[in-house]
């Protein structure tokens, strides 16, 4: 899978990154406590994860329920917050609950129904984000950002789900300013569902957006979580569209 890297050579890249997250609060004038690091961790092994996790990470994210569920035993024990980050199909929907306290990737009334009936009947609540597709690409999941505030409107009918911000996937694009208007419309779009009243501003209150190429742009418009996997492990062998595109399992 991704090249094999020791843990100081991981605490290097770790260090890194926290530094390019550090120089651009700095640049945007925000606090770096603002903005927190969440580990893209699809491909990457369990004792490479628990290796970040030694080294002071408290947060991943995967695309897959069956990697969650591979890697489960190594993680489980660990300080781990654990996203899932990836297509959600409406019945994996028991196994996500039983590995992530997160969903950043609702997107649809389907996925949140099921989510509310396997809640109530675990008498819990679970942290979602809702996941818009804010660079127009057919390829890419998501809500329309017009759709958006409506759909968080009927969300109000499951109580199970707490909904504590925005999540996107935004272009690719070597060229950071092609990038930012889609980051800079989520925060527009957190600051529209406020104004409307949807949702209370002390919950409904990260942004997850940035990657290894474009996290300094995500943080100046306002990112509260970047999601960086490349830039600590190395690059993959599977290409992001096998975890991005439509028709594929997850
Ligand atoms: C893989 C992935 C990332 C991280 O991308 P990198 O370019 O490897 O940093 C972020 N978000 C999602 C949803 C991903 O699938």
């Amino acid at each position: 899978m991704q090249s094999d890297i020791d843990s100081a050579q991981l605490q290097r890249r770790l260090t890194a990154i926290h530094k390019r997250m550090e120089n651009a609060c700095r640049f945007a004038g925000r606090r770096a406590t603002d903005v927190r690091l969440l580990l893209a961790t699809k491909t990457v092994d369990a004792d490479r994860i628990a290796m970040a996790a030694q080294l002071g990470e408290c947060m991943i994210g995967e695309n897959k329920v069956q990697e969650l569920k591979i890697k489960d035993e190594v993680l489980a024990p660990l300080q781990l917050e654990r996203h899932f980050i990836g297509h959600l199909q409406t019945n994996k929907v028991k196994d996500v609950l039983q590995y992530a306290g997160c969903v950043q990737t609702l997107d649809r009334i389907g996925l949140a129904e099921a989510l509310q009936q396997r809640l109530e009947t675990e008498t819990r609540m679970l942290d979602v984000m809702v996941q818009v597709n804010t660079s127009n690409e057919e390829s890419k999941f998501g809500l329309a950002p017009e759709h958006t505030p409506e759909f968080i409107r009927k969300l109000h009918i499951f109580p199970n789900l707490r909904v504590t911000g925005l999540m996107t996937i935004g272009l690719f694009d070597a060229d950071p300013e092609r990038v930012r208007p889609g980051f800079a419309g989520l925060r527009e779009l957190r600051e529209e569902i406020l104004r409307e009243g949807l949702l209370d501003a002390a919950e409904f209150r990260h942004l997850s957006m940035g990657m290894s190429g474009d996290l300094e742009v995500a943080i100046q418009e306002g990112a509260t979580i970047v999601r960086v996997g490349t830039a600590i492990f190395g690059s993959r062998n599977l290409p992001d569209s096998y975890y991005w595109n439509e028709n594929i399992e997850s």
